[in-house]
């Protein structure tokens, strides 16, 4: 079965690894948030991309939740010390990445190309893109002003509340390539169980990648990001709770109108199920913690067991 699945971050990489575990992986075509990207210190980061690249690779670093493994931050220790652009933490690993990264960006190779190229380098099987080559970038309306997601999300630790996500840039941009006919080839779309607002909005912002999700002749699965009505780890429930005036299981199907057919929610939220039913979605409820590659793997086959009871 071929799959196409809409990713920010972790949560997203998390999902990845479980789904690359039971399906070919050249079945498996990722589709990336790039609204995070940002410029620091005159390099090009993708954070998304990146965590989804160190995951599937296995170089990730799985306690910190971001990052490369076995890290080191001698440059970030140097960036400090001379009084230079220290917000964003770059390891020592991760800059050599950024470096290949700007690089190639400076000669004018598009991003969808040098993810390709990293994505081989690192040996990974499945096919990772941005959702567009095209400058889309996050920004977030708050009580304490407008910041660029990096700026709200990092420097000011996401603490602001969030009236308004806007996405500059989204209005020309255009899938890149390979998504469009990744998506219209998938016998399964899948969202993952990213941040609604910040990860999987980027993308749907994109308007042929919403238009192909709203005319799909296949399922569409998402899978919650929320447990027991708490994000694991990061601002979706306290951005749901705002935005969409609640964090139960429903109001996590709501984020996706008209997009999806099922959502796999948590054990823990079993109580909301009628609610998402009511949504005209169908709810698959089972363990969503992915806690290590079991769990991994089991919360990939329930999300794809919406193939079978389409
Ligand atoms: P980011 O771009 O790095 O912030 O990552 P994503 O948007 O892809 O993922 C963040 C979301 O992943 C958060 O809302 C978490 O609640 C969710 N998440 C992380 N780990 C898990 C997990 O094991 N199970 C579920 N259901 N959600 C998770
Ligand atoms: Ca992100």
């Amino acid at each position: 079965m071929r799959v196409a699945v809409l990713s920010g971050g972790v949560g997203g990489a998390r999902f990845l690894r479980g789904l690359v575990d039971v399906l070919d992986p050249a079945r498996v075509t990722a589709i990336v948030n790039v609204g995070d990207d940002l410029e620091v210190l005159g390099l090009a980061v993708s954070p998304d991309l990146d965590s989804v690249l160190y995951a599937l690779a296995g170089i990730a670093d799985e306690e910190r939740g971001w990052g490369r493994a076995d890290e080191t931050w001698s440059a970030l220790a140097t960036v400090q010390a001379l009084g230079g652009e220290d917000w964003f933490r770059l390891g020592d690993r991760d800059l050599g990445l950024h470096l290949v990264r700007s690089d190639a960006l400076r000669a004018g190779e598009p991003l969808s190309a040098v993810t390709a190229r990293l994505t081989a380098a690192l040996g990974i099987d499945c096919t990772i893109l941005p959702a567009t080559d095209d400058r889309l970038r996050t920004w977030v309306d708050t009580p304490n002003g407008s910041f660029e997601f990096q700026h709200w999300f990092v420097a000011r630790g996401h603490r602001d509340p969030v009236d308004r996500v806007r996405f500059e840039g989204a209005a020309a941009a255009r899938p890149a390539p390979g998504v469009l006919e990744a998506l219209h080839e998938a016998e399964l779309l899948l969202i993952a169980p990213s941040n609604p607002f910040v990860s999987i909005g980027p993308i749907l912002a994109v308007e042929r990648i919403r238009a192909a999700l709203e005319r799909r002749r296949v399922p569409c699965v998402a899978v919650s990001p929320l447990i027991g009505g708490r994000a694991v780890k990061g601002p979706a429930a306290l951005m749901l709770s705002r935005l969409e005036g609640g964090t139960s299981a429903a109001q996590v199907a709501q984020c996706y109108p008209g997009l999806i057919d099922a959502l796999v929610i948590d054990e823990e939220d079993a109580a909301d199920a009628d609610a998402v039913s009511e949504l005209g979605v169908r709810p698959i409820v089972t363990r969503t913690l992915m806690r290590d590659a079991a769990a991994r793997r089991a919360l990939a086959e329930a999300a794809l067991s919406a193939v079978a009871i389409a």
